[in-house]
């Protein structure tokens, strides 16, 4: 019923950053004049070094109303939300995507726990609201008896749990790729994701994070 009035634009919902109480026509987690506030952060601090990487862009701050976004996101398994986030960034994505010019752009997989409990990957639907083009290139590694059962091969593809799909191994070689993640803390995921992606040939790896915790 909620669902159906929201959707007729009845429902009154209390915004989970500022408190206040709004309509939302597509969700009713996050108000529009916060969704609105949200600007890239300057200057950001582009400090930590990351292996395998060649560059990397971020749009802001985990705190304030996009900390609450990222969270709700995850926490609500909002769909609509993820989407508008992904309208929010789109300027700041879009500049990066055309300054690199990249021959593909792709996103961390979730565990698959948290995909079957989520239902969808918040990424990717980020990905969607910013009207980018995107590919699935990894796969999770969540039980460990299949990584023993590879071969030799295909086990040094498939580094701390993460491997590349393995009909785009070829794909890849030769490709400037760029990967869109949602938070940049200690780097590790995406160190391994720009690792396997040069073990098998890619040419450049570029990442972009919606914020830095
Ligand atoms: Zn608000």
């Amino acid at each position: 019923m909620i669902g159906l009035l929201q959707i007729l634009g009845l429902a009154e919902s209390v915004c989970l950053s500022c408190g206040s109480s709004f309509v939302g026509k597509s969700q009713g987690f996050i108000c529009d004049a916060c969704l609105e506030s949200i600007k890239p952060y300057h200057p950001m601090d582009y400090d930590l070094k990351l292996d395998y990487v060649f560059s990397y862009r971020i749009y802001g701050l985990y705190e304030g109303v996009l900390k609450h976004l990222i969270r709700t996101i995850k926490f609500q398994n909002s769909k609509s939300l993820a989407l508008s986030l992904g309208k929010a960034i789109k300027e700041h994505l879009w500049e990066y995507i055309e300054e690199l010019d990249p021959d593909l752009i792709t996103f961390p997989p979730l565990n698959l726990r948290r995909f079957w409990s989520r239902g969808f990957n918040h990424v990717e639907y980020i990905l969607k609201g910013a009207d980018v083009p995107y590919m699935g290139l990894f796969r999770r590694i969540d039980f460990s008896p299949p990584l023993a059962r590879l071969n030799k091969e295909k086990r040094e593809k498939a580094v701390m749990g993460y491997r590349i799909i393995d009909s785009l191994i070829d794909f890849v070689e030769d490709k400037k790729i760029l990967i869109v993640d949602d938070l940049l803390t200690t780097g590790s995921t995406i160190q391994r994701l720009a690792y396997l992606l040069m073990s098998v040939g890619a040419k450049e790896v570029h990442a972009y994070f919606i914020a830095k915790d």
